[in-house]
């Protein structure tokens, strides 16, 4: 018996977006940083300069760069969220405030990147610290698992590929299958990274984490781009994308960080005729699901040269039922009878979603997230009118502000030729005195 009837008129109504790819605790402290920030000695990214240089600073920076991000994922229609980070305190009380379905994903790792100058990644590795951190994600993620809301959940989350011993990365695995939950590893995100593993091991990332076992129907791949065909990598091997689909591995994509840099996935068509499940994340700012739909879109064509490489089905697919299979969750992504009551209502009357011949196509391609009117999240409603009925985005945003300003300052003693923040990311526009 329903409890309230809206009217659907001048509406388009689709399942909750489902984002297994993000990371809210930091990514909004890099508005006006990051966007154009990369080193063309490490094959563009900026990656590693900017995790040496810039991080959150505190859990107060945490706080705010969470809580408005999390106002930006429900207001591009985002219900179900794969929040990578590392674990800090007052993380599960705002999630839960949120409002949104939360998978938990605290992060560790046995090393840690570092960088003396600009072309050579080095490793600090420390797999004391690597443990503490498994067991410190561990308790998180069982937590959550008896958060009365029952709309928290984990995922175990070993940082990166290159930055985890083979043991950590399989005990990781076994854990997270324990317990019946996903399993998520960045991999093949940069250049630097491949020809690091290819070093080490005589194998890309990719048929390295299949050596040891670590792919499965409940791995998501953060990324997985530089594949060994990928014309940046351009490996003797042809195996990486067949055994990803083999294995049942999903690939979480997320184009917007990779396509600042000048990269792009070659492509997602070719992912999805070799089986590959796929899902979508936003990973770095904005957090707005609906424009990385339209970017995957865009660059895959871009990459195919092939305007039918895929269509605006298969990313609203990726974005919802391929988010939903990564997750184990088949109860998610879908509107029927029986499956989670996750729904955003899409504004048909804008300007933007007019003419509504084809309201998927007028949302994605040329409305976006603007046309998010109303979010509910398990039949309680979130979002009302485009605006967060859970959280305050402005005030969050007074504090990001200063809490960026914190980040900004301790540049010069993280950073490995102890520059400024305005010398490392000089501002688009030179300031005149
Ligand atoms: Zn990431």
């Amino acid at each position: 018996m329903a409890e309230r009837v809206i009217d659907g008129k001048d509406r388009l109504i689709l399942p909750g977006l489902i984002d297994i790819h993000s990371h809210p605790e930091h990514e909004p402290l890099y508005r006006g940083v990051r966007e154009e920030h990369g080193l063309r000695n490490m094959h563009m990214t900026g990656l590693y300069e900017r995790s040496q240089a810039f991080s959150a600073p505190d859990d107060e920076a945490r706080a705010a760069s969470a809580e408005f991000a999390y106002c930006e994922l429900l207001l591009s229609g985002v219900t179900t969220l794969v929040d990578i980070s590392p674990a800090w305190d007052g993380w599960i009380d705002l999630f839960s405030r949120s409002g949104m379905r939360g998978f938990l994903a605290p992060g560790y790792a046995s090393a840690r990147w570092r960088l003396a100058n600009d072309f050579d990644l080095q490793f600090d590795w420390d797999e004391r610290r690597g443990r503490d951190g498994f067991a410190t994600a561990l308790a998180l993620v069982d937590r959550v698992a008896r958060h009365p809301s029952g709309r928290l959940s984990g995922v175990v989350s070993p940082m990166q590929v290159d930055t985890c011993t083979a043991d950590l990365l399989r005990d990781s695995r076994d854990a997270a299958r324990e317990r019946g939950l996903p399993f998520t590893v960045h991999i093949a995100q940069s250049v630097n990274e491949v020809q690091e593993m290819i070093r080490r091991h005589g194998k890309t990332p990719i048929q390295w984490a299949y050596e040891i076992g670590i792919l499965g129907p409940d791995t998501i791949l953060g990324h997985a781009l530089f594949l060994d065909a990928h014309s940046w990598i351009r490996w003797w091997t042809k195996s990486d994308l067949k055994l990803i689909a083999e294995t049942g591995s999903s690939v979480a994509h997320c184009p917007t960080p990779f396509a600042r840099y000048g990269q792009v996935m070659e492509n997602f068509g070719d992912y999805l005729r070799a089986g590959v499940n796929m899902g979508l994340g936003t990973d770095t700012a904005p957090h707005n699901l609906v424009e990385e739909m339209r970017k995957a879109a865009v660059l895959a064509r871009i990459a195919a040269r092939d305007i039918e490489t895929v269509t605006t089905s298969d990313l609203l697919n990726a974005a919802t039922v391929g988010g939903a299979k990564a997750l184990l969750r088949d109860d998610l992504g879908r509107i029927a009878a029986n499956k989670k009551a996750d729904l955003v209502l899409v504004d048909l009357t804008l300007p933007q979603m007019r003419p509504a011949r084809d309201p998927l196509r007028s949302f994605v391609y040329h409305a976006g997230d603007r046309a998010v009117r109303d979010v509910f999240v398990d039949g309680r409603q979130v979002v009302a009118k485009g605006l967060v009925l859970t959280l305050d985005q402005t005030a969050a945003a007074e504090r990001l502000a200063v809490a960026q300003r914190r980040m900004l300052e301790a540049a010069p003693r993280r950073d490995y030729r102890g520059r400024s923040a305005e010398q490392i990311v000089p501002l688009s526009l030179p300031l005149v005195d």
